[in-house]
């Protein structure tokens, strides 16, 4: 299964794309990024206690990731619309981009979004210029350009289409 999501990222000093909502500092620092490099794996942040009598109760863990009743997953909204609407994260002060990313493996859907076993970033707005040229994405200067080419029953890609074909 894969399917496009639109999401935030925060990027880091080295124009890393990490999470837009999950403070990443109390995890180590190749937990939470999104590689440059290849496809990110999520990571459930639930672990269970070792030290815990009761380990091996269903709520102390998981196997598969994402899990329906849990928070996990590599998160992006279904629509472009959706996350124009959405708030920007307020906890950093680094600057946050968005984009699209493409999400495989075992995908949960929700009404507004989903969360992935597997992601890869594949177009950002990066109007500064802030993500590392690490990153094979596409890189747009406007929301709607990036819209137009990414939203495949958009419009404006029909258009492309026609011109194209
Ligand atoms: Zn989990």
């Amino acid at each position: 299964m894969s399917l496009l999501g639109w999401r935030q990222w925060a990027v880091d000093d080295r124009g890393q794309l990490r999470p837009a909502w999950t403070p990443w500092s109390p995890f180590p620092p190749g937990m939470l990024l999104w590689r440059p490099d290849g496809i990110t794996e999520a990571r459930c942040l639930r672990t269970k206690r070792p030290d815990s009598p009761a380990s091996d109760e269903p709520a102390a863990g998981h196997d598969r990731v994402p899990d329906e009743r849990c928070l996990c997953g590599l998160y992006a909204w279904r629509t472009p619309e959706i996350l124009a609407a959405a708030r920007r994260p307020r906890w950093t002060a680094l600057p946050c981009v968005v984009g699209v990313v493409r999400l495989g493996g075992r995908i949960i859907i929700g009404e507004r979004g989903y969360r992935a076993e597997r992601g890869y970033p594949v177009a950002v707005l990066d109007r500064h210029g802030v993500v590392s040229a690490g990153y094979s994405v596409a890189r747009y200067r406007t929301f709607s350009a990036l819209v137009a080419e990414w939203t495949p029953s958009g419009p404006e890609a029909t258009g492309m289409d026609r011109i194209a074909g």
